[in-house]
């Protein structure tokens, strides 16, 4: 298998089959809903896990979730709320949105906040070894003059920290720019804890070395998080942890997924365009969702619109529809003359020939709708045997056990109407626009909107008046 490593800098061969992978994905800070954009890197992650286990290697994915930060702790000043009540709201929500997306293949969530022995013992090995340094009043902060090594994975310095994208940490009494809190003293009316450093709270990045260290040790196998965590989040993990360890790699691959702007801009409050994942689902299927962001090759940006969403909602109806055809020759105890489908295992192994490149889940996908196309006109033709639906149906499910793209509850839709559909369909290729047209009409006085899609039809059924 092969995987680009963002350390690397290309792609590199991956572990050998049946070897345990010890896999951390950076997770949300709890202050409000979770975005699309946070669905992405979450889906991405969750068919990495998923395909891994499918390829026979032993995978414990945990993942963080920071439940003490400085946005928390705004955020439920604004609200007026104690911040471990937002922080315990918003991480209950997380989890929620997981759940509804298909998400299942973490092995342990970790919150931050039940970690702080461990986060005071790693700051404390730091100041015992000169690399962290006190600001009176304001916490201890990692010096970046003592890791020589730093920018190795962004190819940035901390001289180019000035235009780092996320949460520098600002203090003038900083040795060096980029220097970055490992703990923070907090004021009496802020959240914190009493430790061995002062009462304080840690800072951002040292709760994903506590915790890794704590289930994996030193050094482990593959890291993930959205592009922009690598400078300064990810830069900052490594430049803890090795200089604890003084073992490198503190992690052998990473992984970054691209990111999600909507309808071509950067997704922000501000603009107007923020979508929670709870919005985007009151209108379509999460298979839907799991689709638009499976089509692209996860390294590169997605362009998130309602139209994009509604063409792959045609196409994973058009999977279930499939699926439905098959289970019902299953049923059928058709016989038939026809060997075996050779089809299913040439398949299977496009299949896993793309997922092993990189995850290469767009043309994986692709081999997917190959097979529809080239199934339908056999079942049309009755020239596939119970069995072979069977053997169709297995591979599908294998497959959707990591795609989860196939929806479980397809819409009804009258036979009189699905027969209405595909004339219509017939017609339309045939180029005759003005019946094809009629009778879309006439589909629609029945109670179905279609819509046209490189996938077929979209048919909805219309809210009743
Ligand atoms: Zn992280």
């Amino acid at each position: 298998m092969q995987i680009y490593n963002t350390l690397a800098r290309q792609k590199e061969e991956f572990l050998s089959p049946g070897s345990k992978v010890r896999m951390f994905v950076c997770g949300p800070t709890v202050y409000d809903y979770s975005h699309i954009g946070h669905a992405r890197t979450y889906v991405v992650f969750d068919v990495v896990a998923k395909y891994l286990r499918h390829r026979g290697y032993e995978v414990f994915y945990l993942q963080n979730i920071t439940d003490i930060d400085d946005k928390i702790i705004e955020r439920a000043k604004q609200k007026m709320i104690n911040p471990a009540d937002l922080a315990l709201e918003y991480k209950e929500a997380y989890y929620e949105d997981m759940k509804s997306l298909g998400i299942t293949a973490v092995s342990e969530y970790a919150p931050a906040t039940q970690y702080i022995p461990e986060i005071v013992s790693q700051v404390k090995q730091l100041i015992e070894k000169g690399i962290a340094y006190l600001i009176e009043d304001d916490g201890y902060y990692f010096d970046l003059v003592k890791f020589p090594d730093y920018g190795k994975l962004s190819g940035r310095t901390t001289q180019s920290a000035e235009d780092a994208v996320s949460r520098i940490d600002e203090s003038i009494k900083k040795r060096n720019r980029g220097d970055f809190a490992l703990w923070k003293f907090s004021k009496l009316e802020e959240p914190g804890w009493n430790s061995e450093l002062g009462y304080g709270r840690p800072g951002w990045h040292i709760e994903d070395t506590a915790m890794t260290e704590k289930h994996f040790g030193f050094q482990y196998d593959l890291h993930g998080g959205a592009q922009d965590l690598i400078f300064p989040h990810h830069e900052a993990e490594i430049a803890q942890m090795e200089s604890i360890s003084g073992k490198k790699p503190f992690v052998k691959y990473w992984i970054h997924p691209g990111f999600l702007t909507v309808s071509g801009q950067k997704m922000s409050k501000s603009l107007g365009n923020f979508i929670t994942i709870r919005d985007a689902l009151k209108k379509y299927p999460a298979e839907a969702l799991r689709m638009m962001i499976l089509m692209a090759y996860y390294r590169s940006p997605i362009d998130y619109s309602e139209e994009n969403l509604r063409q792959t909602e045609a196409a994973v109806n058009r999977l279930a529809e499939f699926t439905n055809r098959l289970k019902n020759i299953e049923k059928s105890l058709l016989r038939s003359s026809t060997p075996k489908l050779e089809l299913i295992e040439k398949i299977k192994e496009n299949f896993e020939k793309e997922m092993d490149d990189d995850f290469n889940t767009p043309k994986a996908i692709a081999s997917l709708f190959d097979f529809v196309r080239e199934v339908n006109p056999l079942i049309d033709e009755r020239k596939i045997s119970s069995e072979d639906a069977k053997k169709s149906l297995e591979m599908l499910n294998e497959f959707d056990q990591i795609l989860s793209i196939i929806p479980k509850k397809s819409q009804e839709i009258p036979p009189e109407i699905q027969k209405l559909i595909s004339e219509r369909e017939t017609i339309r290729q045939a180029k005759d626009f003005i019946h094809s047209d009629q009778l879309r009409d006439q589909i629609k006085n029945l109670g179905y909107e279609i819509e046209d899609t490189n996938y077929g039809p979209l048919v909805k059924k219309l809210a009743s008046p």
